[in-house]
């Protein structure tokens, strides 16, 4: 049975990598017919963001990524917050202590420092491993008796992993293959903290264990730690679960990792949602709050370091959960694209229904004061949609359905409307009053008759039509839209230009 976990730390939004992060996760789950597991890592405690938590459960949930078991919902392998289950820790710390794979430290922040200082001094860098913890202040330095005598005093401690000396460690990642590294360059990391707290490495593992995990799927972040993982897994005499590190989400450009100031930058957002910082009281953009629909931002992440096989890009979350396999996920970091990202969410906006999309234009019309009939609305969201990426594009790129401009664009009207332009907008009001209201009729003796009959300019007079009814030389297919406003309407429109604009020479 493959159980998987998404195990974030609380220290601040979620980063839209943590997102595909839980959305591989996710994917591969309900795939296998697994279970998707929801783990909040939150050992180190001071690096905890208050509402952090609640910001991963909201937005995960805002994307369709659902969980079986979990911190919000329970489950069968509870609690699924690791200070809860802080009790559970110590036992396995002393474990390995007692077999021989881990140790205690006693050394002061000072004098780590100072050891540091002294090796940069020297242009090194000092590593806490066994090359170097003979001559710390730790038990296998110290010696059984001091060590006890300074434990019984109450002196602060740490426990550290002991690395064998000089083995080669080898982590089988189901996206690298073998990535193998000696335990020389690895250090003495620190499992449990003078504070009674794990480290994210024992609670992990310890966590992972007990809560049975098939396949730890994260962000290659975390790949030079997998070593140590597979040491503990060796330690405890645990079978390890199979891993898979996924690559990078990287900048634009592609040099580096996509971070926050990049979407300050760029103008996009880098978290799911609004993020409101308790602390600084600063606010990051969120794509929900920006008008994304959460369809497009999974597709969008779901090929931002995979892809199907095939040219294919519009996948639902049921073609992605069918498609999803690991050994198509790229060992290269994935460049984010803007322009992708708006593709996306113009291609998931067609394909709202037109009354979801008449319900959003309906409540800005609502902001703006304004009412209309809820049929015409859903026609007009069902002419326009095709030109709308982001819901909030709506009011503007549609107001004129609803109310008459009154101010004309200089610009168009300096191009457009030429001299003579009264007589021939006074022409327009005329062939409406006459011909029946019809588009074939209109078409006829405006476009037909008149303006070719007597060698007008399209153009120009279309236009200046258009500047008459909408403002600005934007909209639908012209006659299109005077059917829509209707006779009385156009005409109305068309008289108030004549009025305003009047008779320039131009
Ligand atoms: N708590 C770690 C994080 O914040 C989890 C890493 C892992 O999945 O092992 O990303």
């Amino acid at each position: 049975m493959v159980r998987v976990r998404f195990a974030p730390s609380p220290t601040g939004p979620l980063h839209i990598g943590g997102v595909r992060t839980a959305l591989y996760n996710y994917l591969f789950a309900r795939q296998q017919g697994g279970k998707m597991i929801l783990r909040i890592e939150d050992t180190d405690q001071t690096r905890f963001v208050p509402g952090a938590e609640q910001y991963i459960i909201e937005a995960l949930d805002w994307l369709g990524i659902k969980f079986d078991e979990g911190v919000h919902i329970g489950g069968p392998f509870g609690p699924y917050r690791q200070s809860d289950r802080k009790p559970l820790y110590r036992q396995y710390a002393d474990q390995l202590i007692a077999d021989g794979w881990a140790y205690y430290a006693f050394d002061k922040p000072e004098a780590l420092d100072a050891k540091r200082k002294e090796y940069e001094a020297q242009k090194k860098t000092f590593q806490y491993d066994c090359t170097t913890r003979q001559q710390m202040e730790n038990s296998l330095a110290l010696g059984d008796e001091e060590t006890r005598r300074r434990i019984d005093a109450g002196e602060p401690y740490v426990v550290r992993f002991k690395f064998p000396d000089n083995i080669d460690i080898t982590v089988h990642d189901l996206i690298r293959g073998d990535v193998t590294m000696n335990s020389r360059l690895l250090d003495d990391k620190v499992l449990f903290k003078s504070d009674g707290m794990p480290t994210y490495h024992l609670a992990n593992i310890v966590d992972d264990h007990l809560m049975e995990i098939t396949h730890v799927i994260r962000g290659e972040e975390w790949l030079p730690s997998a070593p140590l993982h597979v040491m503990l897994y060796k330690a405890f005499g645990w079978e390890a679960p199979q891993f898979a590190h996924l690559p990078l989400l990287l900048k634009p450009e592609g040099n580096g990792k996509l971070s926050k100031r990049d979407g300050d930058r760029l103008g996009f957002p880098v978290f799911p949602l609004e993020w409101h910082d308790p602390k600084s009281g600063e606010v990051s953009s969120g794509y929900r709050e920006q008008g994304y629909l959460p369809q497009a931002v999974v597709n969008m992440l779901a090929l931002m370091g995979w892809n199907p096989g095939t040219e294919q890009e519009l996948m639902s979350m049921d073609e992605l959960i069918k498609l999803f396999n690991i050994g198509h996920i790229s060992k290269n970091g994935a460049k984010f694209n803007l322009d992708k990202a708006k593709w996306f969410q113009h291609e998931y906006f067609q394909m709202l229904g037109d009354e979801q999309v008449a319900a959003y234009l309906e409540a800005q019309m609502k902001e703006h004061g304004v009412e209309a009939q809820h049929e015409y609305v859903v026609k007009v969201a069902g002419m326009m949609k095709e030109r709308i990426t982001f819901p909030k594009e709506l009011w503007d790129t549609c107001c004129y359905f609803f109310v008459a401009p009154t101010e004309y664009d200089p610009a168009a009207v300096k191009k457009r409307w030429k001299a003579g332009m009264t007589t021939h907008m006074a022409k327009v009001i005329e062939i409406l009053n006459t011909v029946p209201f019809e588009y074939d009729a209109i078409h006829q003796a405006l476009l037909e008759d008149y303006i070719k009959g007597n060698e007008l300019n399209m153009g120009s007079v279309m236009n200046s039509l258009r500047l008459a009814v909408v403002g600005r030389t934007v909209g639908p297919d012209m006659l299109t839209l005077v059917m829509m406003l209707g006779k009385e309407e156009t005409i109305r429109r068309v008289q108030r230009a004549i009025d305003t604009i009047g008779e320039i020479d131009n």
